[in-house]
């Protein structure tokens, strides 16, 4: 009976939230005719140039890309896929593309050609804005009629001539000529993919309606769940193709006038030195650079006084490892928080400086606001009182509305009342506080990068010597957890771990490489033929105990 269920709430009270508006609208309100912005304030600083944007450079040149994309015959709805490492161009094509109407996909550029093909695809992309050095890996695309834009920086004389199209003159297209769309606040805005709860990757359509939400529901509002404020100075070098990355944080900090400080990559050293330098307030994180600061005999040698809060997210952190990054940082806040690509951000740290909920170490904080939660039973699908783990669900404006044309995965994620199942589990506790303690789905996360089993089961059973695999999470100190194999040969033939490896890892960007090969006589399945991945896990720790 859903009027029993026990439903979580945010310790906040719900606001109203503008998500009527189209979401450059809404993220750059503030600095509209009526805000109380000041446009010339830093908006994005390339880390590695020095080169910055002020918020009038940031809206100006969206509107010019978007002016350029739209001259090349993207048109409302269309898709066109970001293929960039972190940089400013990634901020600026993202937001020129929605600015459109248009629909952003982003992919990790360094995904092998088949990865890349598959998303271009499956998104129906017509243009790919990426640099010089990824467009070998287009040229399938392009001959289909995918028009590739490339940024310039100074070694893409071979790329032009090969029939891109130069970023620098999009930036230059005249604004003035650009119609401006009818966009609905139900327009897809965006479709990052995401293998959610089980199988491949899939695009996952996000409305404009649900990110101005998401973002909403965490820098609006007195006392904000996340306060970023103008003065504040992010750091980013989570890679901007990830959804937390570019929707939790990019939007987020535009929406409060913050600067956007962009690194390609995490480099500590270089981190440290620009905390420093730029007087960094604000550093999210994944676990990996946490145990990578805790670790750091040099943290002492910079001046690191100007962070107020450190934020971690994508994975599980270790409560010792908080607590160890806690005493580092002992003048910061440090928090966690917890989404998922389909469902946004789904809880955070209340991180506001005057904090009146302090976390505990090992807490991901509590529910955000205008959204409910639920714990329910992974069997019954009861809702479960505080303190017992279960599935949790959530719901609200800020879901996905749904996996790009796969109505049956869709229906599988969000019931028929409208809630979203994460296939993660987890308990709330007595001060409404949530702790992740396992994971439902088959999602294996390499140092916070999906890493979808599902995907490489395919690709291993397409050898011809092998009969049947599956593909299950091992723990790694470093990594959080490494995809590792127990495949099946086919009878007759011969194939050793180094064949295996080597035949599913050329094919696959680096996180998703395969560590370890066991062979079995037999893949332990269901009586309806369900892989019984929970076995296999078992097996692994046998393995690892007995060497
Ligand atoms: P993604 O869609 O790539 O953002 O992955 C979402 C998944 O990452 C979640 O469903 C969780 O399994 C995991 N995850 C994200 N944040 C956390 C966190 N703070 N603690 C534990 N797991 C997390």
């Amino acid at each position: 009976d859903p009027s029993q269920d026990l439903i979580f709430r945010s310790k906040l009270p719900d606001i109203s939230i503008p998500n009527h508006l189209p979401l450059t609208d809404y993220i750059f309100q503030k600095f509209s005719g009526h805000g109380d912005g000041d446009s010339t304030t830093t908006c994005l600083i390339d880390g590695v140039t020095g080169r910055t944007f002020t918020y009038a450079d940031v809206q100006i040149t969206l509107r010019r890309i978007a002016a350029g994309i739209y001259g090349l015959g993207i048109r409302h709805g269309d898709t066109v896929m970001l293929l960039l490492p972190n940089s400013p161009e990634f901020a600026l094509s993202f937001l020129a593309v929605v600015d459109l109407g248009a629909v952003s996909t982003s992919a990790n550029p360094l995904f092998t050609q088949t990865e890349i093909a598959k998303q271009a695809k499956g998104s129906a992309a017509k243009m790919i804005i990426t640099k010089p050095c990824y467009v070998h890996k287009l040229t399938n695309l392009q001959r289909l009629g995918v028009v590739i834009v490339c940024v310039d920086d100074g070694n893409d004389v071979v790329s032009l001539a090969d029939g891109c199209v130069s970023f620098t003159e999009l930036t230059q297209a005249d604004e003035t000529k650009l119609p401006k769309p009818e966009i609905s606040p139900e327009d897809t805005v965006s479709i990052p993919y995401s293998s959610g709860t089980t199988g491949l990757p899939k695009g996952v359509m996000i409305t404009h309606k649900g990110l101005v939400t998401s973002v909403a529901q965490k820098v609006d509002g007195e006392n904000p769940n996340l306060n970023f404020t103008g003065d504040d100075v992010i750091i980013c070098f989570l890679p901007m193709f990830h959804t937390f990355t570019h929707s939790s944080l990019m939007l987020s900090a535009m929406r409060t006038g913050a600067a956007f400080l962009i690194l390609p990559r995490f480099e500590l050293n270089l981190v440290m030195e620009l905390i420093q330098r730029y007087k960094v307030t604000v550093v999210p994180v994944v676990p990996p650079v946490v145990l990578a600061f805790v670790k750091s005999p040099e943290t002492e040698k910079y001046d690191l006084s100007s962070v107020r809060m450190m934020l971690s997210g994508a994975a599980t952190l270790k409560k010792e490892l908080e607590d160890a990054v806690r005493l580092k940082l002992p003048n910061a806040i440090f928090g966690q928080s917890y989404g998922m690509t389909e469902a946004g951000t789904v809880a955070n740290s209340l991180a506001f400086a005057k904090n009146p909920f302090k976390t505990k170490s090992g807490s991901c904080g509590t529910v955000i606001r205008n959204a409910e939660m639920k714990v329910v039973d992974t069997i019954s699908g009861v809702s479960l009182p505080r303190n017992k783990p279960g599935e949790i669900c959530i719901r609200g404006d800020q879901l996905m509305t749904g996996y790009l044309n796969d109505p049956e995965a869709t229906a599988r994620t969000i019931d028929k009342d409208g809630w979203l199942h994460t296939g993660d589990i987890g308990f709330v506790d007595e001060d409404d506080e949530i702790f992740i303690v396992d994971r439902l789905k088959e999602l294996i996360k390499f140092k916070g990068y999906q890493v979808a089993p599902a995907e490489l089961e395919a690709l291993l059973i397409s050898h011809p010597y092998i009969e049947d695999a599956a593909v299950v999470a091992m723990t790694d100190e470093v990594a959080n957890e490494v995809p590792v194999a127990f495949v099946v040969k086919s009878e007759g033939y011969h194939i050793t771990e180094e064949d295996v490896k080597n035949f599913v890892n050329k094919q696959v960007v680096h996180y998703k490489r395969i560590k370890m090969v066991f062979f079995v006589k037999a893949i332990p399945k269901s009586a309806s033929g369900k892989l019984l991945r929970k076995v296999l896990r078992a097996k692994l720790g046998d393995a690892r105990i007995h060497g």
